[in-house]
């Protein structure tokens, strides 16, 4: 079997047999890959927790008929060691990996801008700089914008006419102007708009200005925009207090 090297983010495992797992990965080079690791329930697995959700990790592949053998793996960042350490980072980080899986819909095709914004966003969240709500924030704007769902906070998604736009409508992509808008869309306060600008970009010293009711109002719509572009919700979002 030819063997390659990728590295990767452990996005999720499911039970295969006796002792296997499958293991899907955002790799850096391959896109999202799923593959087998061989052995790795058992207690005296060699692999320990190198295999587990939210490890970045170095990998050899060996290419299947079907499914890919995991030979070899490094840990590069066990970033599920630290989350593990706070409910709230954890969850969130849960979200992301669940969101990344996500909007990466074809195996084997290089996603490598979405695997380096999940590098970058466990980093920070792991990282404990900014608050965790708002790193996901940032996170889903982001990895909705390189999966083609670029929200417009500015200006007006209909005519372009430059903001500030008191109308937000998750299905219209963004900010509208009065004679645009939509019926049943958000009507948030300036300031929210101004931080999910700020989130999209990721200016944090505006973010760490901001008022909390605008932060949670800036999180709402953002979960939102999540969902109306994803066709199902997440799962793990249910664990996230809004
Ligand atoms: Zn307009």
């Amino acid at each position: 079997m030819p063997l390659y090297r990728d590295e990767a983010v452990v996005l999720r495992t499911h039970k295969l047999g006796e002792a296997d797992r499958i293991i899907t990965l955002l790799t850096r080079q391959h896109g999202r890959v799923r593959a087998v690791a061989k052995g790795v329930r058992r207690t005296t697995s060699r692999w320990g927790s190198r295999l587990e959700p939210f490890t970045h990790v170095d990998l050899q592949l060996a290419e299947g008929r079907s499914l890919d053998v995991i030979t070899q793996a490094e840990t590069l960042d066990p970033f599920h060691a630290r989350l593990g350490l706070d409910y709230d980072r954890y969850t969130a980080g849960t979200v992301m990996l669940e969101t990344a899986e996500r909007l990466v819909t074809e195996e084997k095709e290089p996603a490598v801008q979405q695997f380096l914004l999940l590098v970058g966003g466990l980093r920070a969240m792991s990282g404990g700089e900014h608050p965790a709500k708002q790193v996901l924030d940032s996170y889903l704007l982001r990895s909705l914008s390189v999966a083609g769902y670029a929200p417009s906070f500015d200006h007006c998604v209909q005519c372009g006419v430059e903001g500030p736009h008191r109308f937000f409508n998750p299905s219209a992509g963004g900010v509208l102007c009065a004679s645009d808008r939509l019926p049943g869309s958000a009507t948030p306060a300036s300031e929210t708009v101004t931080v999910l600008g700020a989130l999209l970009v990721g200016d944090w010293p505006v973010v760490h200005a901001a008022d909390p009711r605008h932060l949670r109002e800036a999180s709402n719509l953002v979960s939102a925009y999540l969902a109306w572009h994803l066709e199902r919700g997440l799962r793990s979002m249910a664990y996230v207090e809004r």
